[in-house]
């Protein structure tokens, strides 16, 4: 007999809301991108929890289909990776004065370098580890966010890209470290016809000559995202770097839809119906009565919030898909729930309430929702919350850290 106490500590209760990722998709996607990629590698970007689908599963997904490198922006999410056994080549960009970088020698994690201090903190932390530390020099060519400037500030001072380059070639010699790679990242790869897209491909080429003239010798150069993957061929050098269309998602309608490139949205966000009951006319509806039933009807609570990732600013202009039919959100999304007026529909509680989904049964989209709430999709996946259990469907990946991980469904 287990004491009361005991059996509450470890008895697993349901959440009433799901997010349902599809392996299969994932992995398929990754086959699409290997496609637009020719004869470069695939690194699939996995940050920020695979985009919120889940860091390893996604990752060992994205690997059985085809991925031959895993991209993430934290150390943290890379040895996360490791620490699951997934032994894949793996680049982390983006750090901050006292990383860790010993942690990520040791775990044989890539680091993204876009400053001189960022270089020496890796080969300090070699030179304490007694490996070669792996490094990728990161060149601002024109995005103007992280990665060594590559032009001169006044047309004089030597660039930012030529003394990282340089410091780069020394610690090599010394064995601190070896440089992996070569990258930069576009700022307007959504429209490919804008003259940046052109003229970041030439300061790159650039950019890799003068590293290669100071005698680095990379395996990889590598600059585009999902939507220079899927509309920039001449941009994909060694390796392209997609994130977003390796969950089925394009960056923008501009570029095409994920139906126009054969990509599959692996994500779908169900939540079971809570409360369902019949009110008359006139009944005002969530915090401030914003909406009010204007005849009488049935509301149904939905037992997600925005602190599960549903935007407040859906809030009456969001749909979702119950009973077979699409719905707007009806008033405020609260903290946990949101209401729906779903007229005459049959609902009963427990029943599935699909906020979206691939759109193969009538569910809106995850580009659905950034439209109504003026946003982008990438926004609507990644904000799907740690409250809300991952249950993994499709294709399992044959990976030795299948294991490790569990399938949580
Ligand atoms: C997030 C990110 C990517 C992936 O971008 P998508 O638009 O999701 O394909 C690639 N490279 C870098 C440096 C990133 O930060």
């Amino acid at each position: 007999m287990i004491a009361a106490t005991q059996s509450t500590a470890t008895t697993p209760v349901p959440f009433p809301a799901r997010v349902v990722v599809d392996c299969g998709a994932i992995a398929a996607n990754v086959g699409v991108l290997r496609e637009h990629a020719g004869s470069a590698g695939v690194m699939a970007v996995v940050k920020a929890d695979a985009y919120g689908h889940g860091l390893v599963p996604a990752a060992q997904a994205a690997l059985a289909g085809g991925a031959s490198w895993l991209g993430v922006a934290q150390l943290t999410e890379g040895l996360a990776l490791r620490a699951a056994g997934v032994t894949a080549p793996v680049l982390s960009w983006l750090h901050a004065p006292g990383a860790g970088f010993a942690a990520a020698v040791r775990a044989q994690i890539d680091v993204g370098v876009s400053a001189v201090w960022m270089l020496e903190e890796v080969a300090a932390a070699a030179r304490e580890v007694g490996q070669t530390a792996r490094v990728q020099l990161k060149v601002d060519t024109g995005l103007g966010r992280n990665g060594a400037y590559q032009f001169s500030p006044d047309g004089v001072t030597r660039s930012d890209w030529s003394l990282l380059v340089d410091r780069a070639r020394a610690l090599e010699a010394e064995e601190a470290v070896r440089v992996t790679g070569l990258f930069t990242h576009f700022a307007y790869a959504d429209a490919p016809q804008h003259p940046t897209v052109l003229a970041q491909q030439e300061a790159f080429a650039d950019a890799v000559a003068l590293a290669e003239r100071a005698g680095l010798r990379p395996d990889v150069r590598h600059m585009s995202n999902s939507a220079a993957t899927l509309t920039t061929p001449a941009a994909a050098w060694d390796l392209v770097r997609p994130g977003l269309a390796v969950y089925g998602l394009t960056p923008a309608p501009e570029v095409g839809s994920s139906a126009d490139f054969g990509l599959v949205p692996a994500m779908t966000a169900i939540a079971s119906a809570s409360v369902v009951k019949r009110v008359p006319a006139g009944q005002g509806v969530s915090y401030g009565h914003t909406y009010t039933t204007t005849s009488p009807t049935t509301l149904v609570d939905v037992p997600l919030g925005y602190a599960d990732g549903v935007p407040r600013h859906a809030s009456g202009v969001a749909e979702v898909l119950v009973a077979g039919e699409r719905r707007r959100i009806a008033g405020r999304v609260c903290m946990d729930q949101f209401v729906v007026d779903v007229g005459d529909l049959p609902v009963s509680a427990g029943d599935d309430i699909v906020l979206f989904g691939p759109g193969t049964r009538g569910e809106p989209t995850a580009q659905d929702w950034a439209q109504a709430i003026g946003t982008i999709n990438y926004e609507i996946v990644t904000r799907f919350g740690p409250r809300v259990p991952r249950e993994y469907v499709g294709a399992q990946p044959e990976h030795p850290a299948s294991g490790a991980n569990g399938q949580e469904t």
